[in-house]
């Protein structure tokens, strides 16, 4: 009988004692993006002075092409409100280089320009009324979004034997069960975290999927120009009017601080580029004016541009290979990568060792790997998969892109660079997979030997 009475007393008892009673259910509970909690729980090792190697977070280790920086320093000046859509010339740039990358007739009404990519995934999961498909493993801010809006998350499995990329039958699977349902499916090439792509017969048939499902594709192509090969295609060919490029400067360009992503629609999406707008207008009001002036200069190209990307790719390439290659030899699993600067190993071959150390989950791997080591590395279980599986993205990103930049200038362009060339460039880099893979073998780190030739 009492209850009803006592009800409001006990909430506001609670509220003083438990503050955070009042938070959006949606976001109560959610810990910091596990990208930034690594990131400074290696600043704090490092103030002790410990010697950390930073795999964690996915960070592109060059720096900013020049003209693009001399173009910025140019329009520093530019201080008013940009239209919320984006500033004319760059959308029309942005159409211009997907038209030329795709032969898709984009126009400079089909593109949105944002703070980001990911401040765009955003908008767009809240605008549209619909599940949110990701293949697991998947970019570690999807699943978190789709919560925060209260969507229903659907991951599609995935296996280190396929490179962890979906397949139309998985997709297939997972539609056919509720067809009509309404749909985001976030299809991320060249991927963070695996490094592996699709090819076009793959992306044909996903292409396929999507269409008769009548899924919204959104194409995270944000590292579509780190792809070794630089023949990276986008699904958009093959399934034009269902999908939207996500793309930016946060990868290829070195610029992920200066907060610049570009949406790119087809026209009978204006529905969802209109409403994504309007909420862009009631949020971020519009992006930077200095920083979507440079954006022009670097969607416009030109030889300068064409050499930093060709000898970025070669770095990646040479570095990214060594290293699968290394982890290949003593037994883990893992898929040589195909663009961007990400490997993601399992380390079910070596379960038996582990748990005789003690270890079970792939969280405590990563932080017994760190602490043992100073080897910081994300467990797979923050892309989704399960942590008994014992995976973990290793970022290979700990080492100084500009002097590497400059050195790869002097190999000629048509060359790939060598193993001398990652060892003396990426030294870092190469040392802390050395002790990844002692640590794993014998639970030490690499001895002196392993590592000292390369510090040379
Ligand atoms: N997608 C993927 C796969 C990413 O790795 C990132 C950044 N780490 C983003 C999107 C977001 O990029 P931005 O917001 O800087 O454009």
């Amino acid at each position: 009988m009492c209850q009803p009475d006592l009800e409001p007393i006990l909430m506001a008892l609670n509220a003083e004692q438990y503050p955070d009673v009042h938070l959006n259910l949606n976001v109560r509970g959610l810990e910091q993006s596990a990208t930034l909690a690594i990131s400074e729980r290696c600043a704090q090792l490092r103030k002790e002075g410990r010697d950390v190697y930073r795999l964690g977070l996915g960070q592109p280790p060059f720096p900013v092409a020049e003209p693009v920086i001399e173009e910025l320093r140019a329009n520093a000046y530019q201080r008013e409100y940009l239209p919320v859509k984006g500033l004319p010339a760059l959308r029309e740039a942005v159409a211009r280089y997907h038209r030329r990358q795709e032969g898709i007739e984009y126009a400079r009404e089909d593109v949105l320009i944002g703070p980001g990519s990911k401040e765009l995934m955003f908008l767009i999961q809240l605008v549209y009324y619909g599940d949110l498909v990701i293949p697991t493993p998947s970019w570690v801010s999807y699943a978190p979004q789709a919560t925060i809006i209260g969507r229903h998350i659907r991951w599609v499995p995935t296996k280190f034997e396929d490179g962890w990329r979906i397949t139309p039958e998985g997709l297939g699977e997972l539609c056919h069960k509720d067809p009509t349902r309404p749909r985001i499916l976030i299809l991320n090439y060249p991927n963070n975290p695996s490094g592996t792509t699709y090819g076009n017969a793959e992306l044909q048939e996903l292409a396929k999927v999507a269409r008769r499902y009548k899924i919204i594709l959104l194409s995270d192509e944000i590292y579509g120009e780190t792809q070794f090969n630089g023949k990276h295609q986008s699904i958009a060919r093959y399934y034009p009017e269902g999908t939207i490029i996500s793309a930016g400067l946060s990868k290829w360009c070195g610029a992920g601080g200066w907060r610049l992503g570009t949406f790119t629609f087809p026209n009978n999406l204006y529905w969802l580029l209109d409403a994504v707008s309007v909420v862009a207008s009631e949020t971020f009001t519009s992006t930077s004016a200095p920083i979507q002036h440079a954006a022009v200069r670097a969607y416009e190209g030109g030889i300068e541009i064409e050499r930093y990307l060709w000898n970025s790719r070669r770095i990646l390439k040479a570095l990214g290979t060594s290293l699968a290659a290394r982890l290949q030899r003593i037994g883990v699993d893992v898929p040589v990568p195909e663009g961007g600067f990400y490997l993601f190993a399992s380390f079910n071959n070596f379960r038996k060792k582990l748990e005789q150390r003690g270890i079970t989950t792939d969280t405590e791997l990563c932080n017994r790997l760190l602490e043992e080591t100073g080897v910081a590395v994300l467990p797979g279980s923050q892309f989704g998969r399960p942590a008994e599986e014992l995976t973990a993205r290793i970022a290979f990103v700990d080492f100084d892109g500009a002097r590497a930049l400059v050195s790869a200038e002097a190999v000629p362009l048509e060359k790939e660079l060598s193993e001398d060339f990652v060892s003396g460039h990426c030294n870092r880099v190469v040392v802390a997979v050395e002790h990844l893979c002692a640590w794993l073998e014998n639970g030490e780190k690499a001895p002196p030997d392993h590592t000292d030739f390369r510090s040379k």
